[in-house]
């Protein structure tokens, strides 16, 4: 295997690294995860990658020189011009992290970095359910809500790299509820994990009919996103309603999205979207009724593919297209 080229995938988040090595065209040939060292400022993490990278390579018999390049997910606003990261507070690095420089001395090759959530777009696009599509909105519900936005095959920066950060759209104008940016109303305090856990748990403090929900808060003190799903799907009315806002506040934002950038297609993602299609019909109903027709028209909704790879499968397509 000595003359093969090899690229590497780098996830950075705040519990795990995620690695994967690639051929050029994307196949992967290992796949593994090392925790994130987040002792004295994330210092030791370059050097971890590093020993994990030629660790692995070693176990394959690949020698080091024929890995080429190599691209890092990361979560905050990325500057990819100049290599910066900012804002990975919960990793331990300070802001303006010169983090393509110091992969680049670790690694000793080229090294692209991206946004995580751009780079799980990316990876949805190069592998995924985007695959095929040039013209893609990647929607991830998860705690947050997260967004990359791929126009001709690429991701949309911006001017300052806080383009596609669909999670912050106002959703609820005016008196809607907090949200960690600091702002009010973002879609992601209605439309996440912990959105709809909030909306149904407001709903049920006034509710006088019979909700499952009712007695679940009651025996656990809490109740899940799942929880919510499991119940609507079984016609429980309380829950139902409450999917059907989430959707409807998708369908939307997504709608507004669509006007912009008219997409081919739009990747829904994250633990939220383990609804499935019963989710899924309900973001389209809402996506079709705010629609401008010739968007509706030409736009497909469909479930992410990659689940967890998509951001070292979008790292891996940095190090095939952005070296
Ligand atoms: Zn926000």
């Amino acid at each position: 295997m000595s003359n093969q080229k090899v690229l590497a995938g780098i996830d950075i988040g705040g519990t795990t690294v995620k690695l994967a090595l690639f051929t050029v065209k994307g196949e992967i040939l290992a796949k593994w995860e090392i925790p994130t060292d987040k002792t004295d400022y994330g210092k030791k993490i370059m050097e971890d990658v590093k020993v994990a990278v030629t660790n692995k390579l070693a176990e394959l018999n690949i020698p080091y020189e024929s890995l080429k390049a190599a691209g890092v997910g990361a979560p905050g606003p990325v500057d990819t011009e100049n290599g910066i990261l900012q804002g990975a507070v919960n990793i331990g690095w300070k802001d303006n992290f010169p983090l393509r420089d110091l992969m680049q001395s670790a690694l000793n090759v080229p090294v692209a970095i991206e946004n995580d959530a751009n780079a799980a777009a990316l990876g949805e696009m190069w592998k995924g359910a985007g695959s095929g599509a040039k013209d893609l909105i990647c929607i991830t519900l998860g705690t947050g809500v997260g967004g990359g936005v791929i126009v001709n095959g690429d991701i949309v920066h911006g001017s300052n790299g806080a383009a596609g950060e669909i999670g912050h759209l106002t959703s609820v104008p005016r008196d809607g509820y907090l949200c960690n940016c600091g702002k009010r109303g973002c879609l992601e305090t209605v439309a996440s994990a912990t959105g709809i856990v909030r909306t149904a748990t407001d709903k049920l403090a006034t509710f006088e009919g019979n909700s499952v929900l009712k007695d679940l808060l009651q025996q656990n003190g809490k109740i899940s996103a799942k929880d919510i799903f499991d119940a609507a799907k079984s016609g429980d009315q309380l829950a139902l309603e409450t999917v059907l806002s989430l959707a409807d506040h998708l369908g939307l934002a997504l709608a507004n999205i669509g006007s912009v950038f008219n997409p081919e297609r739009i990747v829904v993602g994250g633990g939220v979207s383990k609804a499935g299609d019963f989710l899924l019909d309900k973001i389209r109903q809402a996506f079709d009724q705010y629609s401008f027709k010739a968007v509706a028209e030409s736009t497909e909704i469909v479930l992410a593919k990659l689940g967890n790879d998509a951001g070292i499968v979008g790292a891996g397509w940095l190090a095939a297209n952005k070296i």
